[in-house]
């Protein structure tokens, strides 16, 4: 337990300086997106190695950020499947495109930069409840703007983590779309059942189309989003049609993507 962030923090022995770092972190952008669009409740923070990570999680592979119930739940390191996907990814990648991830993550590649911010992203999935839950359109729109809600705090608040933040989603993006095995974006939610790395390329493709959604729009795509996921259950035209009021572009690569 530690004090004196509005929230409970807890952490697995030797996790106090990590858990110290995530909670000064979650506690700043809990204040931007209050700004942006009202939170209305602050998790817990739970920082755990492997062994405690089976009694806190939520049946998610260790060291995946997630939020759910009354709290977010992190990996005191990258864990495996950091790793594992490195690995994957390792084959395809042009030279080029190596040289730039171990430019910003250092060679070998440490993705901890990277995973510490995903803090930010699953506090986005407080702003609202779960009323599209098992809705197609409802998974990456939710998905999509918790992303926009990270790009918007990095860019803004932590702007020196942007290479750590971009980077790993651009150079995995690159890779072939051969190497992952479901691609439409209405079956993303297939993915949580199998290989999560498959469910990470997912997340990164949401990501850069976040980062366009932000450049066009700002925080007017935040509480756009937020709005649509705070309120009934739409289709995906009128998803798309909202998102279309932001960046026509964006639209038609999410509906292009749906049925790849
Ligand atoms: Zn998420």
């Amino acid at each position: 337990m530690m004090g004196g962030f509005g929230f409970e923090v807890s952490f697995s022995p030797d996790g106090e300086t990590q858990a110290e770092a995530l909670a000064g972190r979650m506690r700043q952008a809990a204040a931007w997106i209050d700004q942006q669009v009202g939170l209305p409740w602050a998790p817990s923070l739970f920082v755990v190695g492997p062994e405690d990570w089976p009694r806190v999680s939520m049946g998610v592979p260790y060291g995946i950020p997630h939020v759910g119930d009354d709290r977010i739940v992190a990996g005191l390191d990258g864990g495996p499947l950091w790793e594992a996907l490195l690995s994957r990814c390792a084959p395809h990648v042009p030279a080029g495109a190596w040289e730039r991830l171990t430019d910003v993550y250092g060679d070998p590649p440490d993705l901890r930069p990277f995973v510490d911010l995903l803090v930010v992203h699953e506090l986005g999935h407080v702003t609202h409840g779960e009323s599209w839950a098992g809705e197609p359109a409802g998974l990456w729109l939710d998905e999509l703007a918790s992303n926009v809600i990270l790009h918007g705090y990095v860019e803004q608040v932590e702007p020196w983590w942007m290479p750590s933040l971009e980077t790993l989603f651009d150079v995995v993006r690159d890779t072939p779309r051969r190497l992952w095995p479901v691609r439409d974006l209405d079956r993303m939610a297939d993915t949580l059942d199998g290989d999560w790395t498959n469910y990470l390329w997912f997340e990164f493709g949401l990501q850069q189309l976040a980062r366009r959604l932000w450049h066009s729009a700002g925080s007017k795509a935040v509480q756009g989003l937020v709005e649509l996921l705070r309120g009934p259950v739409r289709c995906q035209e009128e998803v798309l049609g909202t998102i279309a009021t932001y960046d026509a572009d964006v639209a038609l690569a999410l509906r292009r993507w749906a049925r790849a």
